[in-house]
């Protein structure tokens, strides 16, 4: 482990304490709206303080998901960096309606969790690695293990923000991956799970984050 210094280690020793205190609850599924009852991800546990953050944010994952906006974001994406996409191995062989379909099929295989022990508050305050979620674990019998958000991010999260996770996971789920993020994290912000998230939180109401959150190729598209 990296050194922390003194204030770091304080905070992190009462994040622990935090933690241990918190109460799961959950609920047993988190559907769209009208047209969308349907559909649905779950069941979703988390903290009883945030739980009805993380339902609003599944709710909005699943209609974002069916929302022709979303689609047309990631079709503009692709497009205004076609050039850029194609070096980027990630990408190969994914155009927006693939990408919505795959997301859209991986739903009903996913629910949610969170993760708040003494590791979860590392990860968190950790400015090296600010881990937000976890993807659901795919057992051997071809079964999805549930999506981890981690308690301590979801705190100070904006609901935009847990959508961002979520739409993440989800393209995991779906078989997407960021293999450049550990060595090259700009390179990563600019595959396809981060842009899905950060559209899909720009979608949902977020506000503008810098290029330390969101791919930048993403952000002078929104500048424009
Ligand atoms: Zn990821």
């Amino acid at each position: 482990l990296p050194a922390l210094p003194r204030s770091a280690l304080a905070l992190l020793a009462a994040a622990t304490l935090i933690g241990c205190a918190s109460t799961q609850v959950t609920r047993e599924l988190a559907c769209g709206a009208e047209a969308r009852a349907a559909v649905c991800i779950g069941p979703i546990s988390a903290p009883e303080t945030h739980i009805d953050k993380v339902m609003q944010a599944s709710q909005q994952a699943v209609e974002l998901l069916h929302d022709p906006g979303f689609r047309d974001d990631i079709a503009a994406f692709q497009r205004r960096h076609a050039s850029m996409l194609s070096r980027y191995s990630a990408w190969q062989g994914l155009d927006a309606d693939g990408i919505v379909n795959a997301m859209r099929a991986a739903l009903p295989q996913v629910s949610i969790t969170s993760h708040d022990d003494g590791r979860s508050a590392w990860l968190w305050y950790n400015p090296m690695i600010r881990n937000r979620a976890f993807e659901g674990r795919r057992h051997a019998d071809g079964s999805l293990g549930p999506l981890s958000l981690n308690a301590f991010a979801l705190r100070s999260a904006s609901l935009p923000q847990v959508v961002n996770s979520i739409v993440h996971e989800v393209a995991h789920a779906a078989g997407m991956a960021h293999p450049s993020y550990e060595r090259e994290p700009y390179v990563g912000l600019c595959e396809p799970p981060y842009v899905l998230g950060s559209i899909a939180e720009r979608r949902s109401g977020g506000e503008l984050r810098s290029e330390f959150q969101h791919c930048r190729a993403l952000i002078d598209m929104w500048q424009e």
